[in-house]
């Protein structure tokens, strides 16, 4: 047996390396005709706990009925299937990446009935991206536009999208930021390659929704509810250059990042991070660790067999 740091699941079954085959003419190798997700795993007091499942679930198959993918798994079955993988992965802190695509042996575009639909399941080690510490990252804004939702729908996170974050994220990297903005093709400022973004105004927090061409993060909506718990004032609303400008904290939220504060977006610096920013950070940070009680049922136990 060999197998690598990733746990794979395939079409129902946990392969090994060497077994894990897809064929080079995988309609979403060249057309991007994947739908997938990004989950976390974190260590809790009641063992390795599997952050907001159900919602992940669900978006993964709302993107796969937006592009007439037909899972062969309803929501239960693809619930089962990432706690299992989990489990065989034996990881308390892991990434979880599901992805539906069209496979088959066509160049036509239209997967139609031709290509089967593939569900994958893998599970990475990750410790998240600032492991051992509070980090802050540099942003600019990107020359590049966020794609319109009227070309490609943002609430679904498919494959092919991504390749507007690829080269915004390349471009601002290349001229050393940490992370970039994109604005949509109204000038107003939409997300990050990979994360939601969230300023504060005049003490109020402020983001913006769907309707920015964004998608909309799962850690964006708990960020909502943990700020309405704790007495934040926040408006969901479409956010301007200006805000970014004029605001007093800014922060990216993401599956990955979780909360990270912005310490610059080009000619604007913020010194330290502000007392919402921190707040949220920290309050977060110990929810997804069930080392406080959440809102909801957002932490699924993974359990040992
Ligand atoms: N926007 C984009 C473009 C993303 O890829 C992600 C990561 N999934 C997010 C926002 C944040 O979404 P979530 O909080 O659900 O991870």
């Amino acid at each position: 047996m060999t197998r690598t740091a990733t746990t794979v699941w395939l079409d129902g079954r946990l392969l090994d390396d060497d077994q894990l085959h897809v064929h080079a003419l995988t309609h979403a190798l060249h057309y991007g005709s994947s739908v997938f997700e990004g989950i976390r795993v974190y260590p809790t007091p009641d063992g390795p706990s599997i952050f907001r499942l159900r919602e992940h679930v669900d978006r993964l198959i709302a993107g796969a009925a937006a592009y007439g993918m037909e899972l062969a798994y309803d929501a239960q079955g693809l619930l089962d299937a990432i706690v299992e993988t989990v489990r065989a992965s034996g990881r308390s802190a892991a990434y979880v990446r599901p992805l539906a695509f069209f496979g088959g042996e066509t160049v036509r575009l239209n997967p139609g009935r031709e290509c089967p639909v593939h569900v994958m399941i893998g599970v990475l080690p990750f410790d998240g991206l600032f492991a051992g510490g509070v980090a802050t990252i540099t942003a600019t804004i990107s020359p590049f536009m966020k794609t319109p939702s009227r070309a490609l729908p943002s609430t679904v996170k498919a494959g092919g999208h991504y390749t507007n974050s690829i080269r915004a994220l390349a471009d601002a990297q290349n001229r050393g930021f940490g992370e970039t903005i994109l604005l949509n093709d109204r000038g107003e400022v939409a997300e990050g390659s990979g994360e939601n973004i969230f300023v504060v105004r005049d003490g109020v927090l402020i983001t913006n929704d769907a309707e920015a061409d964004i998608l909309p993060g799962i850690t964006r909506a708990s960020v909502l509810a943990l700020a309405r718990d704790a007495g934040i004032t926040s408006r969901v609303r479409p956010l301007t250059l200006e805000d970014l400008q004029q605001a007093e904290e800014a922060f990216f939220t993401g599956t990955a990042a979780e909360v990270v504060p912005i310490s610059r977006i080009d000619d604007t610096h913020w010194a330290q991070e502000g007392p919402i920013t921190e707040r949220l950070r920290t309050t977060y940070h110990a929810v997804v660790r069930g080392e406080r009680a959440a809102p909801g049922p957002w932490l699924t136990p993974v359990g040992t067999q």
